[in-house]
Protein backbone atom coordinates (compact mmCIF):
# COMPACT_ATOMS: atom_id res chain seq x y z
CA UNK A 1 0.00 0.00 0.00
CA UNK A 2 1.04 3.19 -0.90
CA UNK A 3 1.73 5.80 2.26
CA UNK A 4 -0.61 9.21 2.39
CA UNK A 5 1.95 11.74 1.96
CA UNK A 6 0.96 15.46 3.11
CA UNK A 7 1.55 18.07 0.94
CA UNK A 8 1.49 21.75 2.15
CA UNK A 9 2.39 25.12 0.46
CA UNK A 10 5.07 25.66 2.89
CA UNK A 11 7.12 22.13 2.65
CA UNK A 12 8.40 22.77 -0.72
CA UNK A 13 6.89 19.94 -2.62
CA UNK A 14 3.97 21.60 -4.74
CA UNK A 15 0.90 20.19 -5.45
CA UNK A 16 -0.43 20.89 -9.13
CA UNK A 17 -1.36 24.14 -9.52
CA UNK A 18 -4.67 25.21 -10.93
CA UNK A 19 -4.65 26.85 -14.15
CA UNK A 20 -5.57 30.10 -13.82
CA UNK A 21 -5.62 31.00 -17.48
CA UNK A 22 -8.14 28.26 -18.68
CA UNK A 23 -10.21 29.33 -15.26
CA UNK A 24 -10.87 32.51 -16.52
CA UNK A 25 -12.16 31.86 -19.57
CA UNK A 26 -14.34 29.75 -18.58
CA UNK A 27 -15.41 32.31 -16.49
CA UNK A 28 -15.46 34.64 -19.32
CA UNK A 29 -17.63 31.96 -21.20
CA UNK A 30 -19.91 31.91 -18.61
CA UNK A 31 -20.65 35.11 -17.87
CA UNK A 32 -21.37 35.32 -21.51
CA UNK A 33 -23.81 32.54 -21.43
CA UNK A 34 -25.44 34.21 -19.16
CA UNK A 35 -25.65 37.19 -19.93
CA UNK A 36 -23.56 38.81 -17.40
CA UNK A 37 -21.99 42.39 -17.84
CA UNK A 38 -18.57 42.42 -16.43
CA UNK A 39 -18.87 45.99 -14.24
CA UNK A 40 -15.43 47.94 -13.23
CA UNK A 41 -15.62 46.61 -9.62
CA UNK A 42 -16.51 42.97 -10.31
CA UNK A 43 -13.18 42.91 -12.93
CA UNK A 44 -11.27 44.38 -9.93
CA UNK A 45 -12.57 41.75 -7.47
CA UNK A 46 -11.92 38.84 -10.04
CA UNK A 47 -8.55 39.86 -11.11
CA UNK A 48 -7.47 40.53 -7.18
CA UNK A 49 -8.97 37.08 -6.16
CA UNK A 50 -6.94 35.32 -9.15
CA UNK A 51 -3.88 36.67 -7.34
CA UNK A 52 -4.15 35.74 -4.11
CA UNK A 53 -3.66 33.06 -2.19
CA UNK A 54 -5.45 30.43 -1.76
CA UNK A 55 -8.80 29.32 1.04
CA UNK A 56 -9.01 33.88 1.31
CA UNK A 57 -12.17 34.85 3.17
CA UNK A 58 -14.79 37.78 1.76
CA UNK A 59 -12.82 39.62 4.78
CA UNK A 60 -9.07 39.56 3.14
CA UNK A 61 -10.40 39.74 -0.33
CA UNK A 62 -12.41 43.16 0.98
CA UNK A 63 -9.49 44.38 2.04
CA UNK A 64 -7.20 43.25 -0.82
CA UNK A 65 -9.64 44.98 -3.13
CA UNK A 66 -10.35 48.28 -1.13
CA UNK A 67 -6.62 49.04 -1.38
CA UNK A 68 -7.04 49.01 -5.44
CA UNK A 69 -10.64 50.49 -5.51
CA UNK A 70 -11.85 51.86 -2.26
CA UNK A 71 -15.66 52.21 -3.15
CA UNK A 72 -15.94 48.23 -3.78
CA UNK A 73 -18.50 47.21 -0.81
CA UNK A 74 -18.96 43.83 0.94
CA UNK A 75 -21.80 43.00 -0.31
CA UNK A 76 -20.26 43.70 -4.30
CA UNK A 77 -17.63 41.09 -3.29
CA UNK A 78 -19.66 38.64 -2.08
CA UNK A 79 -22.37 38.60 -5.01
CA UNK A 80 -19.05 38.10 -7.21
CA UNK A 81 -17.84 35.50 -5.30
CA UNK A 82 -21.23 33.50 -4.84
CA UNK A 83 -21.05 33.92 -9.25
CA UNK A 84 -17.55 32.56 -9.60
CA UNK A 85 -18.85 29.53 -7.22
CA UNK A 86 -21.99 29.14 -9.13
CA UNK A 87 -19.33 29.11 -12.27
CA UNK A 88 -17.98 26.11 -10.90
CA UNK A 89 -14.77 28.28 -11.90
CA UNK A 90 -14.01 28.68 -7.68
CA UNK A 91 -15.32 26.38 -5.08
CA UNK A 92 -16.69 27.36 -1.69
CA UNK A 93 -15.11 25.58 1.81
CA UNK A 94 -16.48 26.34 4.91
CA UNK A 95 -13.76 24.81 7.45
CA UNK A 96 -15.99 25.21 10.39
CA UNK A 97 -14.19 28.50 11.88
CA UNK A 98 -17.23 30.19 10.76
CA UNK A 99 -15.37 31.40 7.96
CA UNK A 100 -16.39 31.31 4.19
CA UNK A 101 -12.97 30.44 2.06
CA UNK A 102 -12.66 30.53 -1.80
CA UNK A 103 -10.24 28.75 -4.15
CA UNK A 104 -9.56 28.19 -7.57
CA UNK A 105 -11.44 24.90 -8.55
CA UNK A 106 -9.66 22.69 -11.13
CA UNK A 107 -10.45 19.27 -11.80
CA UNK A 108 -7.24 18.61 -13.32
CA UNK A 109 -5.60 20.09 -9.87
CA UNK A 110 -8.14 18.49 -7.56
CA UNK A 111 -6.64 18.57 -3.53
CA UNK A 112 -8.30 18.06 -0.18
CA UNK A 113 -7.67 19.68 3.16
CA UNK A 114 -6.54 19.10 6.52
CA UNK A 115 -7.52 21.42 9.16
CA UNK A 116 -5.97 22.12 12.55
CA UNK A 117 -8.75 22.84 14.56
CA UNK A 118 -5.75 25.34 17.43
CA UNK A 119 -4.55 27.01 15.05
CA UNK A 120 -6.76 26.80 12.12
CA UNK A 121 -3.60 26.19 9.72
CA UNK A 122 -5.42 24.25 6.64
CA UNK A 123 -2.99 21.93 4.48
CA UNK A 124 -3.27 20.57 1.17
CA UNK A 125 -2.81 17.18 -0.04
CA UNK A 126 -3.38 15.04 -2.68
CA UNK A 127 -4.16 11.02 -2.96
CA UNK A 128 -4.73 9.30 -5.87
CA UNK A 129 -5.81 6.10 -3.97
CA UNK A 130 -8.46 8.26 -1.85
CA UNK A 131 -9.67 9.58 -5.20
CA UNK A 132 -9.75 6.38 -6.99
CA UNK A 133 -11.91 5.17 -3.94
CA UNK A 134 -14.81 7.81 -4.25
CA UNK A 135 -15.05 6.77 -8.29
CA UNK A 136 -15.32 3.26 -6.91
CA UNK A 137 -18.52 4.16 -4.31
CA UNK A 138 -20.01 6.54 -6.88
CA UNK A 139 -20.01 3.78 -9.59
CA UNK A 140 -21.40 1.29 -6.53
CA UNK A 141 -24.48 3.81 -6.16
CA UNK A 142 -24.99 4.56 -10.29
CA UNK A 143 -23.77 7.96 -8.85
CA UNK A 144 -22.61 10.60 -11.13
CA UNK A 145 -19.90 12.65 -9.03
CA UNK A 146 -19.81 16.18 -10.00
CA UNK A 147 -17.34 17.27 -7.10
CA UNK A 148 -16.37 16.26 -3.63
CA UNK A 149 -14.96 17.67 -0.69
CA UNK A 150 -12.69 15.53 1.49
CA UNK A 151 -11.79 17.14 4.51
CA UNK A 152 -9.62 15.65 8.09
CA UNK A 153 -10.19 17.87 10.91
CA UNK A 154 -7.61 17.47 14.05
CA UNK A 155 -4.74 19.06 15.14
CA UNK A 156 -1.53 19.90 13.03
CA UNK A 157 2.03 18.29 14.09
CA UNK A 158 3.15 22.06 15.02
CA UNK A 159 0.65 22.19 17.37
CA UNK A 160 1.03 19.21 18.86
CA UNK A 161 4.58 19.89 19.43
CA UNK A 162 3.56 23.08 21.10
CA UNK A 163 1.52 21.12 23.43
CA UNK A 164 4.27 18.60 24.20
CA UNK A 165 6.30 21.26 25.08
CA UNK A 166 3.90 22.92 27.50
CA UNK A 167 3.67 19.45 29.27
ZN1 LIG B 1 -2.11 23.78 14.34
ZN1 LIG C 1 -7.21 24.06 -0.95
Amino acid sequence: MKSVEAHSPHSGKKLKAPDAERLRADLEAYMTRRGLRSTEQRRVIIDTFFGTAEHITIDTLLREVRAVDARVGYATVYRTMKLLTESGVVQEHKFGDGFTRYELSDDDAHHDHLICMECGKITEFEEPAIEELQQKIAKRHGFQVRAHKHEMYGVCADCQAKARARR
